[in-house]
């Protein structure tokens, strides 16, 4: 694994985040996309070399509606930046990390993702996170 990628934040309200993170990081959000196999909106801020990811769910069903439910808005998960994430998926599951996806899917942001289940890293979720290439855009 590499660098952190982006750390995700579960919103109830975009619009209403939009402007909060704005004027925490000084700067509006360079990009907002729509997952609709994940039933959220998500909107992108950058903060030096950081990257944040807000996320609000789109209906009831959405993982970020249920985890809004359980906990609240806050920190929902930490993605990773990989290279190869079927060798990683591969890996983690020999080394006895549950993995939602056993194939990886599209996420947000032009990237290739999969989640590991949080009862073993310690109630944190970990999303993989593999640039889809350009060239390239299947796996
Ligand atoms: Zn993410």
């Amino acid at each position: 694994m590499n660098k952190i990628e982006h750390i995700g934040i579960a919103v109830k309200d975009l619009e209403v985040s939009n402007k909060l993170f704005a004027s925490l990081f000084g700067t509006a959000h360079y990009k907002e996309e729509e997952v609709g196999s994940e039933g959220v909106k998500t909107s992108f801020f950058k903060s030096g070399p950081n990257k944040i990811e807000l996320l609000q769910a789109t209906n009831a069903d959405s993982p970020i509606a249920k985890f809004i439910d359980k906990k609240g808005e806050g920190v929902h998960h930490i993605a990773f930046a990989v290279v190869d994430i079927k060798a990683e998926i591969i890996r983690l599951k020999a080394a006895g990390f549950v993995v939602l996806n056993d194939h990886p899917k599209k996420g947000a942001d032009n990237k290739w993702v999969a989640f590991l289940h949080p009862k073993t890293t310690n109630g944190v979720l970990i999303e993989l996170c593999q640039e889809i290439a350009h060239q390239n855009p299947t796996l």
